[in-house]
């Protein structure tokens, strides 16, 4: 059973980061925190739901990855806009039935990445969450606050005809993952083996380097899989994007329809413009520049030897995918 909801905040406060640093001089503890942004900036707000048996497991995800993932799905949002992260809110619905020692690994795991970032958890909400027995779920919704200077901050639309398009990392590592999940689903992964998954680098370093100078023309991250999310750039522009298979970096292990269609990578997906000169690593990161993009319509064309195909969406998408889950 989870400690009472007063006792858990009173926990939840002794760990996650001081506030009292110069861009949160109160955080946890009373009706609101308050947030300072640095002078010359925007806000930017993020917010992601995980879901149990939608997002994680409780068999097959140990807490602290669950945490994880949890905020690096926010942090991954706010590197996309090329932000810098400066505080987090976690609203959480948890079963009375749940062990401590769960909510306990939840929140290492998710304090752990924030603090990596130098990110404070500065508020959240704690309710109890309905349902009897195995049909009560643990629900997480995350906030995170960013920032970023005014009018700077990388959006979808941004991508033209002769712009480049670049993926950082490898592709394919979590749906690797998945597939072994529900190939065998009795049997436990381990976490070090399959890091992607279990515990994704939300890519903040790249997306702000990529804003402060200026490279990056349109930016998303890879959280529903790279057909979709290139998809999503293409048609705020109404452009269409070429991508060649062989050079689409791939997790060691991975298909191309994993890397393809597979999601939460937390990957950045960019474009910049052709006759720019992109650095191979970026933040230690690898930087590949994967196809181009041309002018109308909005679509995705795979190009595999001298074969070309259009690429449909096949990536994950809420109320489309009901098989699918996590
Ligand atoms: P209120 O009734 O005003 O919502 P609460 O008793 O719910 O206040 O919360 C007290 C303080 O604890 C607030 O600062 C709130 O932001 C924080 N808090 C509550 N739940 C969480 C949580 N899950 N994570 C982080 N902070 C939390
Ligand atoms: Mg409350």
């Amino acid at each position: 059973m989870p400690a009472s909801e007063k006792s858990l905040i009173r926990r939840i406060r002794q760990l996650s980061g001081k506030p009292g640093v110069a861009r949160i001089p109160l955080g946890i503890g009373d009706d609101a925190a308050i947030l300072r942004v640095p002078p010359g900036h925007e806000v930017l707000v993020t917010t992601d739901l995980s879901l149990e048996n939608v997002h994680f497991r409780r068999d097959w995800h140990p807490p602290e990855s669950v945490g994880h993932r949890c905020l690096a799905r926010g942090f991954s949002d706010i590197a996309a806009m090329g932000g810098q992260p400066i505080a987090a809110f976690l609203s959480l619905a948890l079963p009375a039935t749940l062990p401590q020692k769960w909510v306990d690994g939840f929140l290492r795991g998710l304090l752990a990445l924030a603090d990596q970032h130098g990110v404070v958890l500065a508020g959240g909400d704690t309710a109890q969450s309905p349902g009897l027995g195995s049909s009560a779920n643990i629900l997480a919704d995350i906030v995170v606050v960013g920032s970023a200077p005014r009018g700077e901050a990388l959006r979808r639309s941004g991508a033209t005809s002769g712009d480049s398009i670049y993926v950082t990392g490898k592709l394919g590592a979590s749906a690797l993952a998945l597939e072994a999940l529900f190939a065998k689903p009795k049997t436990r992964l381990d976490p070090k083996k399959y890091p992607g998954h279990f515990y994704p680098q939300p890519r903040l370093a790249v997306g702000r380097y990529l804003r402060d100078r200026g490279i990056a023309s349109s930016m998303i991250d890879l959280s529903d899989g790279l057909s979709t999310d290139l998809h999503h750039c293409c048609c705020e522009r109404r452009v269409s994007a070429e991508v060649a298979a062989e050079r689409i970096p791939r997790a060691e292990g991975a298909t191309l329809e994993h890397a393809l269609h597979g999601g939460e990578d937390y990957e950045l997906l960019f474009t910049a413009p052709g006759n720019r000169k992109i650095p191979r690593r970026i933040a230690g990161v690898a930087v590949t520049r994967i196809g181009k993009i041309k002018s109308g319509p909005t679509r995705v064309l795979l190009l595999e030897g001298l074969r070309s195909q259009e690429l449909a969406p096949g990536g994950w998408e809420h109320f489309r995918n009901p098989r699918r889950s996590p």
